[in-house]
């Protein structure tokens, strides 16, 4: 499929680096593509940055079949364009979009799309230290009636956004609340999929834990909140003594892909590093024993968030007194120096745009 190209005549104005922020600003093209059932996907498109029409009794306001990805470009010392592991994303929108009764998308043309939007608005990309072209593909239904059925039409669309650093002064060691009384999805329901009602699901703890101080929820079980899920835009990974371990893939996480590259590398360099259940009570248990060295959260977003302290039932435990751990630190320079072309990359993550 040709993707039809036609260029803004009203380029915008770039914003500061230092009023990037995250998510705020949105570059000068998007790529839109429709399904209709019994056609397929048509009509591939990269057209100028605006609102879209919608009717009011569009399905996925009301019922909210959507699903979406993150990911970014960057801009290497040499003047290339990184993309990290785009592929992977492009699987995971499949495993979404099979989860939500979307129609299946070519992942290699999803690609190609997203290599051709970055070429166009490459101007965006920032340069400063940490910043990066955000890049937001999504889906959803479009059909307009109210009936409960799973959508006949549908528009793929992908916005960019450019990026600031996620910590202005290095690495800041984030609080974290255990939550056990709201949950955020069970084995069976959606949590495996990257689609917008988890994330419905998870703002009224989130507010909660921020009124008590905490900035990010870590979730348990849904069924006993005993075992350890994840942070809801994030993974968690603890060093626990000499080895570090990260919640099993179980339905109700979603298999980040820095969650997999952090594994990849510890295990490529020597580091004892596993997926396996976890119960909170471990946790408490090896902090109690001073055994609980490190924890941090993995995703497109921080790369790496160290965390500082959790909070579970009312047990505040302060981790590495508050500060950045040795691991922590060397995977989020080993994986941004990879994304940002500064370090080799053996693992073979990067895909060029150019
Ligand atoms: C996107 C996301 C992550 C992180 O995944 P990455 O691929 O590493 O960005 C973790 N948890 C949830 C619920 C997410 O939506």
């Amino acid at each position: 499929m040709d993707i039809k190209i036609t260029k803004t005549t009203a380029k915008k104005e770039k914003p500061p680096v230092s009023a990037l922020g995250f998510g705020k600003h949105f570059t000068d093209h998007m790529f839109v593509m429709d399904y209709t059932e019994g056609i397929g996907w048509h009509d591939a498109r990269i057209i100028p940055y605006g609102p879209i029409e919608m009717d009011p009794s569009c399905m996925t306001l009301h019922y909210g079949q959507t699903i979406f990805e993150g990911l970014k470009a960057y801009k290497t010392p040499d003047g290339s364009i990184n993309l990290f592991r785009p592929y992977n994303n492009m699987k995971r929108i499949n495993i979404s979009n099979d989860r939500l009764c979307i129609p299946q998308i070519d992942e290699e043309f999803a690609v190609e799309a997203i290599k051709e939007l970055v070429m166009i608005d490459q101007d965006w990309i920032p340069e400063g230290e940490g910043t990066s072209l955000y890049i937001r593909p999504f889906i959803f239904g479009t059909d307009n009636m109210l009936g409960v059925h799973p959508s006949k039409t549908y528009k793929f669309m992908i916005i960019l956004s450019p990026v600031g650093s996620y910590y202005k002064d290095g690495l800041a060691p984030v609080k974290i609340w255990v939550e056990d009384d709201y949950v955020r999805a069970v084995k069976g329901g959606m949590g495996f999929a990257k689609t917008a009602g988890n994330y419905a699901a998870s703002l009224k703890a989130q507010e909660v834990s921020e009124e008590k101080g905490y900035s990010q929820v870590l979730w348990l079980d849904g069924v006993e909140r005993k075992y350890i899920e994840e942070v809801g835009a994030m993974n968690i990974f603890f060093k626990i003594g000499d080895e570090v371990v990260t919640p099993a893939l179980n339905g109700s996480i979603l298999a980040g892909i820095t969650r997999d590259s952090v594994l990849k590398v510890l295990q490529a360099n020597g580091y004892k590093a596993s997926e396996k259940r976890i119960s909170i009570d471990e946790i408490c248990e090896a902090y109690r024993e001073g055994k609980l060295e490190e924890v941090f959260g993995t995703g497109t977003a921080a790369v790496i968030s160290p965390v500082g302290e959790l909070c579970y039932k009312g047990e505040k435990m302060v981790i590495n007194n508050g500060e950045i751990g040795k691991v922590s630190q060397y995977l989020y320079d080993t994986i941004t120096g990879i994304q940002k072309g500064t370090l080799e990359d053996k693992l073979d993550f990067v895909v060029k745009v150019k």
